[in-house]
């Protein structure tokens, strides 16, 4: 194709330009941002100044696209010896082998965007997406704010969960794509803290700590270092429990974790920031595959399509596994439908693991699906065995590093080994 036309510059759309990169002759990146030469969250990414994990899956992809670039993103990856995964403040068992790899975000779109601008065919330009053109029945680009139009074989939405690609298809008379949406209302909070090298908390680099949707209080607390002087410390809770902008606040929140570590670091480290906090109101995806007609040449990747509650880091590989299927379709010649089946089999199984383990908090409204209660108390009780049980922790790893499909963990052997830990504490 001559031109392809990518709407957004965060990392779902600059990993969809570095595929693009190999099917075009030029790739035009559209992003209002002004994009900044130093790693800075900017408006178009508010999230950026929480904690972020770069899943083995996303590990994976990013490295074969870009072979020298997680080397380059600081501290870690760390060895999961190192590190300790909690469970309602219960330790999972460790998978040995397995790596742990929090990213500072604004530093890794920082490279991911230098790598890719670098590219002999791609093209920045500093503007908003606000339609699409169509010539012979195809959508053939996009209007700017500005009154420009870019035209292009292809366009790909990468505009992020706030995604207009709904209204710019009505514009045209298609319909939008049926949404699906999870109200959460989930909170984080994130301070950086000073931390002189090598410094460990409780003898460990980085700590995640799961409150089940069981606990009194449930969400996600992380801290890992981030660069070498610093470390970055995420609360999460839901609705009326949601973290505030109070330091007091964050400091009591980590003297009640019940994970090693959130106290040690207020205790030792002296807050390097203040308190950055973001609201996650729903969990949303596109259901694409849902439309029967819809116009050739346009396409979206990452949050435009789904977007998930943020506390299993999901995001990312998402974007990523995007990029590789929108790669895979344009070799195969397909129509557009073979896209969305793609993507389909993508969402699908990162919304399993995180629709389904939501659920479970009270406050989310239902309904919840057919057969909900006899799969939630499967979901727990395999939960719990990954604080005993070597296999079902590394299956359990395995998975949520988006590295196995979420049903590899309903499997006989998974199954029966649940059940045994559940019988054993009684
Ligand atoms: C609190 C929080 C924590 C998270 N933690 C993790 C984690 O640990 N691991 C993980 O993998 N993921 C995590 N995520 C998700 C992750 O941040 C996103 O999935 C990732 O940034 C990819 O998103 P994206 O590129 O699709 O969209 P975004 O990052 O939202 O980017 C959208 C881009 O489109 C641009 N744009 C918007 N409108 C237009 C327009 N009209 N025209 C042109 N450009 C436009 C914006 O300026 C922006 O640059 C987290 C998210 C949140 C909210």
């Amino acid at each position: 194709m001559k031109r392809a036309v990518v709407a957004g510059g965060s990392l779902a759309g600059l990993l969809a330009a570095r595929v693009l990169h190999d099917f075009a002759d030029e790739v035009v990146i559209i992003e209002p941002d002004t994009l900044p030469d130093t790693p800075l969250t900017r408006a178009g990414t508010p999230q950026a100044n929480q904690f972020h994990v770069l899943l083995g899956l996303a590990q994976h992809l990013f490295g074969h696209w870009f072979p020298t670039l997680l080397p380059r993103l600081g501290a870690g990856p760390y060895p999961i010896e190192d590190c300790c995964m909690y469970l309602d403040g219960a330790t999972r068992v460790a998978v040995p082998g397995d790596q742990l790899m929090p990213v500072p975000r604004p530093l890794l779109e920082f490279h991911v965007r230098a790598e890719v601008l670098a590219l002999p065919k791609v093209r920045l330009v500093r503007d908003r997406v606000v339609g699409l053109t169509i010539g012979l029945g195809r959508v053939d680009g996009v209007r700017l704010a500005s009154g420009a139009a870019v035209h292009g074989e292809l366009v790909v939405d990468a505009t992020g969960r706030a995604s207009r690609l709904g209204d710019w298809l009505l514009r045209l008379d298609f319909q939008p794509p049926p949404k699906q949406r999870m109200d959460l209302d989930l909170g984080y909070a994130t301070v950086l803290y000073h931390r002189y090298p090598d410094q460990r908390l409780d003898n460990l680099y980085a700590v995640h700590s799961l409150r089940s949707a069981g606990s009194a209080e449930p969400g996600v607390s992380v801290v890992a270092p981030s660069g070498p002087d610093r470390w970055i410390c995420s609360v999460s809770a839901y609705g009326k429990q949601r973290p505030t902008k109070s330091l007091a606040d964050f400091h009591a929140r980590c003297e009640r974790e019940p994970a090693a570590g959130f106290a040690a670091l207020v205790h030792e480290c002296e807050p390097a920031s203040q308190v950055e906090v973001h609201r996650f109101p729903h969990s949303a995806r596109r259901d694409f595959h849902q439309l029967r007609h819809f116009p050739a040449g346009v396409v979206p990747v990452g949050d435009a399509v789904a977007s998930f509650n943020p506390v299993y880091g999901q995001g990312m590989p998402s974007a990523a596994l995007h990029a590789s299927a929108l790669g895979a379709w344009l070799r195969s010649g397909d129509d557009v439908h073979a896209y969305f089946e793609r993507l389909k089999v993508l969402v699908d199984a990162a919304w399993q693991t995180s629709a389904l383990a939501d659920f479970a908090l009270p406050h989310v409204p239902g309904p919840r699906p057919k057969g909900y209660r006899v799969m939630q108390a499967v979901g727990t009780a395999i939960d719990q065995a990954t604080t005993t049980d070597p296999l079902v922790a590394k299956r359990f790893i395995d998975v949520i590093n988006m590295r196995q499909h979420p049903s590899a963990l309903l499997r006989p052997d998974i199954l029966a080994r649940a059940a045994r830990a559940r019988i054993a504490r009684g």
